[in-house]
């Protein structure tokens, strides 16, 4: 049985970045996209909890596409259960870096994070843009370049033209703090625990 990747974004399913990535995903499998009828960048990993999900077929490039009137998450569970079997989640080709504390907002990013949540193998990728800032008066957060980025970081490897591959895990658990916090304990841990 050939491969089957889902794709998905945060950038919207007309995205000229998921057609890209859609293209190049199909070299190694069987495509199916599945993605937010609208822009949800930044969205996080926002699932829709109090209204109903809906799909809409149409057609993508050569795709069978499904848009969504929910989150990169929402999309990549729906896609996943709609499907049945998935072997891998893609999603981007996001249009802006998700490095360093981007990762924390980054919708791109929640849809892998969902695949993992669902046992399945996830990549989210994006890359540069030139600036698109428009200028008006309504206010909107926008991204400060830092200065300086620690050498082996994302940040430091893009700036010097590498190409930035980072493993992630879902479990925030800090365990040195945790480890700390039971070294401390006098009797047998009650409250200090591992999440998950
Ligand atoms: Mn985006």
């Amino acid at each position: 049985m050939k491969r089957r990747i889902l794709i998905s974004n945060d950038d919207g399913i007309y995205s000229p970045g998921i057609l890209a990535l859609a293209k190049v995903a199909s070299r190694l499998g069987e495509v199916r996209i599945v993605a937010p009828d609208v822009e949800q960048s930044s969205m996080s990993h926002a699932i829709t909890s109090s209204r109903p999900l809906r799909y809409k077929r149409i057609r993508l490039g050569d795709f069978e596409a499904y848009r969504v009137n929910g989150t990169p998450a929402d999309c990549v569970a729906l896609g996943a259960h709609r499907w049945g079997h998935v072997d891998l989640v893609l999603s981007g080709i996001n249009l802006g870096l998700n490095l360093g504390n981007s990762c924390w907002h980054s919708g791109t990013l929640a849809a892998a994070k969902q695949a993992a949540l669902l046992g399945l193998r996830g990549i989210a990728i994006s890359a540069p843009v030139t600036d698109s800032r428009e200028p008006n008066f309504i206010f909107w957060f926008t991204i400060t370049p830092l200065e300086g980025a620690e050498e082996g970081t994302d940040r430091w490897a893009i700036e010097h033209n590498w190409v930035s591959i980072t493993p992630l895990r879902l479990d925030l658990t800090d365990e040195k703090d945790l480890s700390r916090a039971l070294s401390l304990a006098q009797t047998p841990p009650v409250s200090a625990a591992k999440k998950g």
